[in-house]
């Protein structure tokens, strides 16, 4: 626990079309790599991040493709 990827080289894991969901803001982003929150005023960081198709194989009525900036609620 609190074991932090500090391989900076490793945040292109996710390629183009990698959208992920953050729980903090349930915004849809993309460029953090799965490693932080795509938007800048938002502190969600990894263990708050989703992956997009992970979010949406428990929530199939998410569109398949979001739009920045949209809040995505997730319903249980
Ligand atoms: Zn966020």
């Amino acid at each position: 626990m609190g074991e932090k990827n500090t391989t900076a080289a490793g945040q292109s894991a996710q390629s183009e079309g990698g959208w992920q969901w953050c729980g903090q803001c349930e915004r849809a982003s993309r460029g953090g790599g799965g490693y932080s929150c795509g938007y800048d005023d938002c502190e969600g960081y990894i263990g708050t991040i989703w992956t997009w198709e992970y979010v949406r194989r428990e929530h199939p009525y998410l569109p398949e493709v979001p739009e920045r900036n949209v809040i995505y609620t997730l319903k249980k």
